[in-house]
């Protein structure tokens, strides 16, 4: 419905009668720093204004938008006349997000909750028509919730941080929630900071990875705001010191290095949620490089021809490290990951597997130095030789 020039001019003229609103236009600068010169279409006899506050929200947080259909050459609202709200899609194009009727005065105002930043105009009158006019657009930047730990990992019952940010709404409440049991539950809340940063802390009570997410509601019916976290992996943590035993070739440092390297890699018992710290001295265990012959004297089971492992000691045989195994078909690294991973795995209380099946990858608990048994060389845990120590 469209209501002629002639029915709008009276309309406003009793207007302004009943209620005394000044009928001058207003300007940009009284309105918005956003506001901006409206468009008046070429021949158009209305103008349209267009304000946003804040400019600047939280997901779920509203705005308000306000805007006035008037006549440039007199000021005079337009009263009781459809303006369409739109929204600025990613391709440029405008799409109708609610149609809004001035008021006596010519003015309009909606609330909107955007759910990430929307650029907005008004729009009066038909496409191409002499009486379509534009409002200049205003954009609302929302500002998504943040969330992070401050490390990837926590040694179990050890605190790890939950950090994050809800710009441009401080004092509000967010939780953390705990994916268990297959449903999210709350774990935690918190207030947000005058600069909107709060904090949270975890602390896991067992091995393995759990999930984690921050949510603050914005209220019924508005887009709520969710941080998704990686997983969270709380780990047992082993301490290790390197030595050597008798007459040692091999460089120690390439070693030393290797045995890091192979604790480190998420291939290995890592992904079973043990990791490893090398120190000086002591430690949880030791990882010897052995002569050959040094080999029984940590048992009569060790033999001078295979690595061992015996109480605190994972005993590294040099002869193995350095010469491999003719029956170890891969790379010597290869060989020696392995190595280090079985007399590891021992020491975490695994026994020896056998060969599946032939073709099959070799369980790094198998004796692969000893032969593959038709398996392919592998030293890397399988997954149940990592759920057997999660
Ligand atoms: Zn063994």
């Amino acid at each position: 419905m469209r209501l002629s020039r002639a029915a709008v001019a009276a309309a406003l003229a009793v207007s302004a009668m009943l209620t005394g609103v000044a009928t001058l236009p207003e300007t940009a600068a009284a309105t918005s720093p956003l506001l901006q010169r409206p468009f008046v279409a070429p021949g158009g006899a209305t103008a349209l204004t267009l304000a946003v506050t804040p400019g600047e929200v939280a997901t779920g947080r509203a705005v308000t938008l306000s805007g006035r259909l008037y006549d440039p050459a007199t000021g005079l609202g337009s009263a009781d006349d459809d303006v369409r709200l739109e929204v600025a899609a990613a391709d440029g194009t405008w799409t109708e997000l609610a149609l809004l009727r001035t008021d006596g005065s010519g003015h309009v105002t909606a609330a909107e909750a955007p759910a990430a930043t929307t650029t907005y105009r008004l729009h009066h009158g038909d496409l191409g028509s002499g009486q379509e006019s534009v409002s200049p657009v205003v954009q609302v930047t929302v500002r998504p919730l943040t969330a992070r730990f401050s490390r990837d990992g926590v040694q179990v019952g050890r605190a790890v941080a939950v950090r994050g940010v809800l710009a441009a709404d401080p004092g509000s409440w967010v939780r953390l929630e705990l994916f268990r049991d297959r449903r999210w539950r709350v774990a935690d809340r918190a207030r947000t900071a005058a600069d909107g940063s709060y904090s949270f802390t975890v602390t896991p009570t067992q091995t393995g990875f759990s999930r984690y997410r921050v949510v603050r509601d914005a209220g019924v019916g508005r887009p709520r705001s969710v941080a998704a976290l990686p997983p969270l992996d709380a780990f047992r943590l082993h301490t290790y010191s390197v030595t050597t035993r008798g007459t040692v070739r091999a460089d120690v440092a390439a070693f030393r290095s290797v045995v890091a390297a192979t604790y480190a890699d998420p291939h290995g018992w890592r992904r079973g949620h043990h990791r490893f710290q090398e120190v000086r001295r002591g430690g949880d265990f030791t990882v010897v490089l052995a002569q050959a012959r040094y080999l029984p004297a940590y048992s009569w089971e060790c033999s001078t021809t295979y690595s061992c492992r015996v109480g605190r000691f994972v005993i590294i045989n040099q002869d193995r490290w350095r010469g491999g195994s003719r029956h170890f078909s891969a790379d010597l690294l290869t060989y020696r990951r392995m190595l280090v991973n079985h007399e590891t795995g021992h020491w975490l209380g695994r026994g020896h597997a056998y060969c599946p099946r032939p073709g099959a990858p070799a369980p790094v608990m198998q004796q692969q130095s000893k032969g593959l048994q038709g398996c392919q060389p592998n030293p890397w845990p399988l997954g149940r030789e990592i759920a057997a120590v999660s």
